[in-house]
């Protein structure tokens, strides 16, 4: 196979993925990874939504209660936040996973969270269902090689300015690890333009799909910053071929106590699923479309 991201990059048309465990060289179909009723990879892309940070017990169960009304299954919530300032909320920690826990017994949904720190992983499998490594870990290789010890499903993000190249060797590091259960979710990087949070490389989508075997999302969220092109970008990215999108939703972003700006409030939610969905680009299951009030 063409060695699509060398070439493209690094003008080194010798080289090529073909012996790293995520390539398609490795295995030419698709790693697919079964989330509940949702299987990310399948063949049938799916949304994945919740509020940026676990903030309490109401909070999070307003959330799933209206995940419930949609056809995502897959509930998102940070726990253990890595933040710019030392003096911004840091998360609930342990709690907050425990919270999640909670809230996805009583709706049957599934979770996901951030883990920052090695020695929580393995303790983090008893709360949740997926393991987030954020983009400000995407390079901390330490921890790269504990969450490839695990068999619980990794979503890792791209780190802030990482290369295509870093980020599938990033995973091949979970994968050499023993775990095959990784999905990648592209969240933009820094670039020099402002209008966006961060730039989104839908690029990045297609280019990752010729080259890896592991599902590849995006995170509409973290990589625009802004509520009004979300919907569009979404389409973008699942015209593009992308396995997936994740948003983050809250009940009163006004009080959010992270990422408050940028967070969908319930309203806003609605009107970013109908017309994702309305895009015909979703699952089937989900073009059934929500009215919540
Ligand atoms: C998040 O998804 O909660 C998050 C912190 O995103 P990122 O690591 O992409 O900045
Ligand atoms: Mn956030």
């Amino acid at each position: 196979m063409r060695p699509i991201l060398h070439k493209t990059i690094r003008s080194c048309s010798d080289m090529s993925y073909n012996h790293l465990l995520v390539s398609r060289g490795k295995q030419a179909e698709n790693t697919s990874i079964h989330l509940g009723s949702t299987i990310i990879g399948g063949g049938q892309p799916a949304m994945i939504a919740g509020p940026c940070s676990v903030e309490s017990y109401e909070q999070l169960r307003s959330v799933a209660s209206l995940l419930k009304k949609t056809s995502v299954n897959v509930l998102r919530g940070g726990a253990f936040k890595p933040r710019t300032s030392p003096y911004d909320f840091q998360g609930l920690g342990l709690d907050g996973l425990k919270l999640l826990k909670e809230v996805a017994d009583e709706f049957d949904l599934i979770t996901i969270s951030e883990i920052v720190d090695p020695r929580h992983l393995e303790l983090a499998g008893d709360y949740i269902d997926v393991i987030q490594i954020g983009a400000r870990n995407m390079h901390n290789f330490e921890l790269l090689k504990e969450a490839g010890r695990l068999s619980t499903p990794i979503l890792l993000k791209r780190g802030l300015s990482a290369t295509l190249d870093e980020f599938l060797h990033a995973a091949e590091y979970i994968l050499y690890g023993g775990n095959k259960n990784v999905m990648l979710i592209e969240r933009g990087i820094r670039t020099y333009e402002r209008a966006t949070r961060n730039t989104l490389d839908i690029s990045a989508v297609p280019l990752l799909k010729l080259e890896t075997h592991l599902s590849v999302l995006v995170d509409v969220t973290h990589s625009t910053g802004r509520k009004e092109i979300m919907a569009p970008c979404a389409k973008a990215a699942l015209a593009a071929g992308a396995d997936g999108v994740m948003v983050e939703v809250h009940p009163n972003p006004a009080a959010a106590l992270s990422d408050s700006a940028q967070q969908l409030d319930f309203e806003q939610f609605e009107a970013f699923y109908n017309e994702v969905k309305r895009s015909g680009l979703l699952s089937p299951a989900a073009s059934a479309g929500i009215t919540i009030s």
